[in-house]
């Protein structure tokens, strides 16, 4: 108890210090867990070209926007722990519709993982296939000094950027695999398809898309 009162945890949406009585292994507080029920699930997916299906457990606006920029650009490793609670959950949901063989990430450049410590899609699928019991491979890299698909300013420059910024890993065969592509954030779906498609070329027999959040 001393320790929960001089270190008191953050709650990883709003950032405001939890209550006592909170579970300790709760990571955001009542009023966000209330308004993530009421207003950020994603209730229909987006159909994304190469991928059977398309799931997203989050809505990216407002608060979880602003905690996945937190993940992204200043290493809030509680507020990426939350959002791979919520995929895990996700994933669970979905596993007797999918019937998943190994589950995958979209890769970050060696460089950027460096930078930011972790490729937190990479730790998001981590976390969801141990938790669902199914192997998690790393399938596809980036190209090195590729440019950043959030600079990109429209929907067609998304495209042309992502078509050229992946490549799939030596020796990696997904012969009749189905496959889950774990990404945090689906804007357009133009890094998802690309991916897909490698994923397609080498050998998988379905592509799933599973985002931690979904641009509404
Ligand atoms: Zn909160």
């Amino acid at each position: 108890m001393l320790r929960r009162l001089l270190f008191r945890r953050r709650c990883a949406l709003c950032r405001e210090p939890m209550g006592l009585k909170i579970p300790e292994h709760a990571r955001i507080c009542q009023t966000c867990a209330k308004e993530v029920r009421q207003s950020y699930r994603c209730t229909h997916s987006k159909a994304v070209a190469c991928c059977a299906r398309s799931d997203a457990a989050l809505l990216y606006k407002d608060q979880v926007r602003r905690a996945m920029v937190r993940v992204k650009f200043y290493h809030n490793t509680n507020a990426l722990h939350w959002f791979a609670e919520q995929t895990t959950a996700r994933l669970l949901a979905n596993l007797d519709d999918w019937k998943p063989d190994l589950v995958t990430f979209v890769p970050t450049s060696p460089l950027r993982k460096w930078m930011r410590g972790y490729n937190q899609s990479e730790v998001l699928a981590r976390r969801a296939a141990e938790r669902c019991g199914l192997p998690c491979a790393d399938c596809l890299r980036r190209r090195p000094f590729g440019k950043r698909q959030s600079r990109m300013s429209s929907d067609q420059e998304r495209r042309r950027n992502a078509a050229h910024a992946f490549l799939p890993r030596d020796g990696v065969r997904l012969d009749g695999k189905r496959v889950v592509l774990v990404d945090d954030i689906l804007t357009t779906g133009a890094t998802a398809e690309v991916c897909a498609r490698l994923l397609l070329y080498l050998g998988a027999s379905e592509v799933c898309l599973l985002t931690a959040t979904r641009v509404p």
